[in-house]
């Protein structure tokens, strides 16, 4: 074997481990006892792939990429420390970063082999081109609308989903054209901005508050365009881990949208989120009860069975480490304490999980929604922190409802409940909750950490 066959098996061998890797990282990141180990898994795939990457014969000159990785560092570790209700526009950023990669990778392969590029390798660089463009402008909205840097509302026109249309069919047209005449290169450079326009108009008609869903789809039309690179340039590790990410993109998009109870079509064309003031303006006053920290400590206390129920005000107060501390408070007067985990809880997927277990809440406490669901009747006491619409009956019985038949925790069938909240806006939905209006009901209004830490102090334990 000459020298040069031996480096290619090294290298082919290192991606191989790369790939499986890879796979192994999606396998073990599905359980949070796993999960480190899926995210050690990415990594060191990642690291081997770069790796494997560096050491191709092709390579002339490590001066540019040595800088770009310098470059690529500075940017990254930043972005690496961002707070957790950040993830989701950083993890968009990344998104726009790959994409963009793609779309110039892409861009330049057609430049050097064109005029005689074949129908097959024309089609995957258009697709590639057309995905990589529409994700990096789309991604950049996404990530800008969570960072409230542009309005987080749906910006819609009349015809809207028309001139979308138009768009991604003049795209597709101008593929098709340039699979059949590769050589009118003029034409190339029009599809990229098309596709780059299609991005910008994709996302400003949905909602902030659908954005989650978005990134993980375009996370899954940055796969797949990573793939198609992979057949560009003959990269099998490409084409997996393109594939790979296609593919999960794809399936945590369905099922947020399924826990949300959203088509796809209406998270992209529903403009989802503008209705919503309208409805949370147009409310009668109804009276609640409220009940202070200390009231709410003697209800605890005197509970067999409590079921806590965690949400995005749980985040965004940063109140995991007291609830911890309740928990610890409460289990050692024998309470059961469990959590309610509701899958589209907080504003990404995992985000209750990763806050619980941040706070070290034993993961047999958590339990799904499926599994609590049935154990609601029997709860002494539901205490919900800064959880709204995943708890909203109306969900279950209202038809008119826009969350009509999303599937919620039962909290309401519980023989008493408690809601931590500051006062009675809405959350995400944007509408009212009729849970907080039952009889059963006591508001515990206050942020949710101050709130939880009163509680703990009123148990005698905590600062
Ligand atoms: P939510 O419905 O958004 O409600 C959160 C509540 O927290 C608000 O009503 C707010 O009321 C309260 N809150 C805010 N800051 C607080 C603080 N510092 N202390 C105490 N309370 C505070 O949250 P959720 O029940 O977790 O539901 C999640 C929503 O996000 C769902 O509608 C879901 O469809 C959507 N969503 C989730 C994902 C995901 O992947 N998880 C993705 C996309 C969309 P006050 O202002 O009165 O305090």
């Amino acid at each position: 074997m000459n020298e040069f066959a031996g480096s290619q098996y090294v290298i082919e061998i290192v991606y191989l481990i790369a790939s499986v890797l890879f796979i192994l990282s999606l396998k073990w990141m599905s359980s949070p006892t796993t999960a480190r180990h899926g995210v050690w898994a990415g990594e060191i795939g990642m690291v081997l792939a770069i790796a494997g990457t560096l050491l191709h014969h092709g390579i002339v000159d490590y001066k540019w990429i040595l800088i770009s990785l310098v470059l690529g560092t500075i940017i990254g570790v930043p972005l690496g420390r961002v707070q957790m209700t950040a993830v989701p526009q950083r993890t968009a950023l990344s998104h726009a970063f790959g994409a963009l990669c793609v779309t110039l990778v892409g861009t330049a392969e057609f430049y050097l082999r064109s005029p005689s590029v074949a129908p097959f390798m024309m089609a995957v660089l258009s697709m590639e081109v057309i995905l990589g463009g529409l994700t990096f402008t789309g991604s950049l909205m996404a990530a800008g609308k969570l960072q409230e840097i542009l309005p987080q509302r749906p910006l819609t026109y009349k015809g809207q989903n028309l001139v979308n249309f138009l768009l991604m069919g003049a795209a597709v047209v101008l593929a098709v054209w340039l699979v059949l005449h590769p050589e009118a290169k003029q034409l190339f450079p029009l599809m990229v901005l098309i596709a780059l326009i299609f991005g910008v108009l994709l996302v400003i008609p949905i909602g902030g508050a659908d954005m989650p869903t978005v990134i993980s789809l375009l996370n899954s039309y940055a796969g797949l365009s990573a793939a198609a690179m992979g057949f560009v340039l003959n990269s099998k590790l490409l084409i997996i881990a393109g594939a790979l990410d296609g593919s999960s993109g794809l399936i945590l998009s369905i099922i947020m949208s399924k826990a949300m109870n959203r088509s796809f079509t209406n998270v992209l064309f529903g403009a989802f989120g503008q209705v919503q003031t309208v409805a949370a303006g147009g409310q009668e006053a109804k009276s609640v009860r409220s009940a202070t920290a200390e009231e709410a400590a003697a209800i605890l206390s005197a509970a067999n069975k409590v079921v806590v129920v965690p949400g995005y005000g749980m985040a965004v107060a940063q109140a995991q480490h007291k609830v911890r501390e309740l928990y610890d408070s409460l289990t050692k007067r024998g309470v059961d304490v469990r959590f309610a985990i509701h899958p589209v809880a907080g504003r990404m997927p995992g985000h209750m999980n990763v806050l619980l277990a941040e706070a070290d809440i034993p993961y047999d406490r958590l339990m799904d929604m499926e599994e609590i669901n049935g154990d609601f009747p029997q709860t002494d006491v539901a205490l919900v922190i800064g959880a709204n619409d995943v708890t909203n009956p109306a969900a279950r019985n209202d038809a008119s409802s826009p969350i009509y038949g999303m599937p919620i925790l039962d909290v309401d069938k519980a023989r008493t409940v408690m809601v931590i909240k500051r006062g009675m806006s809405p959350g995400f939905a944007g509408i009212d909750n009729p849970l907080y209006y039952l009889d059963r009901t006591l508001m515990l209004f206050g942020d949710a950490k101050s709130f939880v830490n009163n509680i703990v102090r009123e148990l005698g334990g905590g600062h």
